[in-house]
Formats: structure tokens, sequence, C-alpha cells
């Protein structure tokens, strides 16, 4: 297959496909659309089995990033890039100066930021070729996650009070599955809260300390989607919704910081037939690239989670519109994401 007629082609303008002898570096850059401005998106690191799949991963989350700007209302276009390796192998200084220096071979069309695998400190490699990075201490904002985290805690207030009528969290039981920079951070919030907190991640270490620190139960990552719970964050990787997962859950309600968690679009459906509600994904994960909007010399972090906290009332919008129309929640988002990307205006309820 082809990237044209890749199924999850979907338009995209630009896709660069970037090896650098030197470093070993294979990495694509995908730019789904700049409409509403320039591409912003993570680069994500992973040991992907072949470049199918890593083509696929990219072209889905680069245009998951349009629609994430267009409903949390930014200038901002959707782009993402991949890198096909083990982060905890093979990184070094110079394959992230390698990448910085594609990254910069775009003119600004794409700016980089961390993802899965990629760290902060991965990051400021890259800035060491290319001024079109985001979310660095260089740059104002910093490490994106602690918003994001707070963006789906936002979300998972709204959902939790929509379901089940509160949105008191105490007693209110969670299963995380992945405990990284924004799943261990969503861990501490619903702590704190007095949720019941259920975990799973595929490295021993950070569940350990989730267990001691929050009195966390944990469970193996397979077991995850089967807990009698209220509430699935999934916050590890995509396309954990599925037909083999879907009938596991018990839950009510999903909210969760992983990108494109439906495997396919069908998925939304099902779940909203089965009574659970889904808030979809690229809303509720937003928070990272509306702190990114804030970045400048002038950044105030407590501006910026104002902005983040605006997810709750596009998230309620969605809800009703998915109500009104009779549609799953994941059709709502993209309807009204859909209608900024043409330049229709929006509901002035909808975070600016
Ligand atoms: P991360 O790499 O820090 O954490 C991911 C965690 O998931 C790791 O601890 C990993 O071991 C675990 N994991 C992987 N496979 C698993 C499995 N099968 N079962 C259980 N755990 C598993 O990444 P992150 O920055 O926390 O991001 C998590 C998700 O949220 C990703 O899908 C990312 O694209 C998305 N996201 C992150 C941000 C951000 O600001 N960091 C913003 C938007 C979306």
């Amino acid at each position: 297959m082809t990237p044209f007629n890749h199924d999850e082609f979907d338009n995209h303008e630009h896709i660069a496909f970037c090896h650098d002898r030197e470093t070993g570096l294979r990495a694509i850059i995908a730019i789904h659309s700049t409409v509403l401005g320039p591409a912003l998106g993570g680069c994500r690191m992973w040991p992907y089995e072949s470049e199918g799949e890593a083509l696929t991963d990219v072209l889905r989350l680069s245009q998951g990033m349009t629609y994430k700007s267009a409903l949390a209302g930014l200038a901002m276009g959707g782009g993402k890039s991949v890198i096909i390796g083990d982060p905890r192998r093979m990184k070094s200084a110079a394959l992230f100066r390698a990448m910085g220096r594609f990254v910069d071979s775009l003119g600004g069309r794409y700016t980089v930021a961390e993802d899965v695998g990629v760290s902060v400190a991965d990051v400021q490699q890259m800035a060491g070729e290319t001024t079109f990075v985001a979310g660095i201490p260089e740059k104002g904002s910093g490490d994106p996650s602690p918003a994001t985290a707070y963006g789906v805690y936002v979300g998972l207030g709204t959902a939790v009070k929509m379901q089940f009528g509160s949105e008191d969290l105490k007693g209110c039981r969670v299963a995380i599955q992945g405990l990284g920079a924004v799943g261990y951070q969503l861990a501490q919030r619903l702590a704190a809260d007095g949720a019941e907190l259920v975990v799973a991640d595929i490295h021993p270490d950070v569940v350990a300390r989730a267990v001691d620190q929050f009195g966390a139960h944990a469970v193996a990552p397979e077991a995850i989607y089967c807990q009698d719970v209220e509430v699935f964050a999934p916050c590890a990787l995509g396309a954990v919704l599925n037909d083999r997962t879907i009938p596991q859950l018990k839950a009510g309600v999903i909210v969760g910081s992983a990108n494109n968690q439906l495997a396919e679009a069908r998925h939304g459906r099902i779940l909203a037939e089965a009574g659970k509600l889904y808030a979809p994904d690229y809303l509720v994960n937003a928070g990272g690239v509306i702190n990114i909007s804030h970045e400048g010399p002038n950044y105030k972090s407590a501006r910026a989670f104002a902005h983040v906290a605006r997810i709750g009332a596009t998230l309620s919008e969605v809800f009703r519109l998915a109500e009104a129309e009779k549609i799953p929640t994941s059709e709502a988002a993209d309807r009204l994401a859909e209608r900024r990307l043409k330049g229709k205006p929006r509901d002035s309820s909808v975070a600016a």
C-alpha cells in the first residue's frame, strides 16, 4: 500500500520519510492540515514491527492533531512524527539532533514536541538544530504533560457528572491504563479527591510507585479492561477500544489521554449502544497543546490552565449534541471540529 491510497491518508498535505545514515534514524513526519495554522504535534518513538505500522500510526495521530486543535479553538494545524526504534535502547543525542534537522528542513510548517518515548530532554536536543520545537522550558511553558493530565481530569469530572449525576470523585473507582507522564499525574489528582484506583503498566517500577503512593490496586496489563470500576482511563497507547476489549468493560465512563483510543470509528457507536459514555480522546487530551499555545516570554501557567479547564464546557457541548442528534459522542466531536475547519462560527460556549 502506498501513502496516497493508505486507508488513513485522509488528504494529508505532506508526508516526509527521513533517514540519517550516521545515527540509524528512521522517522516519518506527517502534516495533515495547515488550514488553521502551522502544524504542531509530538514526536513518538516506538519499536514498530514494520514501516507500515509506523505509517498508519503517524497518519492517524496527525489527523487527530488537526481535530484536536480545531476543537480547542487554536490557530494551529495538525501534524505528528514517529521515530522507528526502541526508546529504552536506541536513544542518543545525535539521533535527536538528526531528527531536529529534518524538522527544520520543513521551514516551520511543522513544530515538534514530546510524545510517548520522547522526553522533554530529547526535544531539547532537537532544539539544538531547529527553533520549531515546543513544550520545553526554554519556550516558557515547559513539559505539556501536567496540562494534559489536568484536562483529562476536568473531562473525567464532567463525564462522571453526566453519567452518574454527581461530580464527587470520592470513592469513585477508576482503572488507569498506563502510568507514564500523563497517567501518573492523573492518578495523583484522582487520589487526592479520594478516588479508588486500579492501575496497570508494562513497567513494574511505576506500578509499585503508584501502589505505594496512592494505595492503588495493581493488576496485570491485560486485566485492566474487565475491572469492576465506574471509569476506565486509557493513558497508554491507541486502539485499545476494540471488538475484543469493549465487551470486557464494566466501566460506564471512558476518559483518558491516549490518542486514537477507538480502533475504528464504528467502535464509538458500539460504545454508545452499550450505554457507555465515551469522552472523545482528542478533546479531553488537548491540555498539552492548549498549554503550548500560551508559550512565550509572557507565559502564565494560571492563565494556560484556566484555558485548559474550558475542555469541560466543550465536552458538555459534545454530550448535548450527541444526545440531541442521537449520534455517538465521537461523531459529535468530529462534527464540531469539522465545523471549525470549514470556518463556520461555533457556539459561544465552546472553548476559544
Ligand atoms: P508515556 O510514554 O510517558 O507513558 C505511557 C505509559 O504507558 C508508559 O508508562 C508505558 O509503560 C505504558 N504502557 C504502554 N503500553 C502499555 C500497556 N499495554 N498496558 C499498560 N501500560 C502500557 O506517555 P504519556 O506522555 O503519558 O502519554 C500517554 C498517552 O497520552 C499517549 O497515547 C500520548 O500520545 C497521549 N497524550 C499525551 C500528551 C502529553 O502531554 N504527554 C498529550 C496528549 C496525548
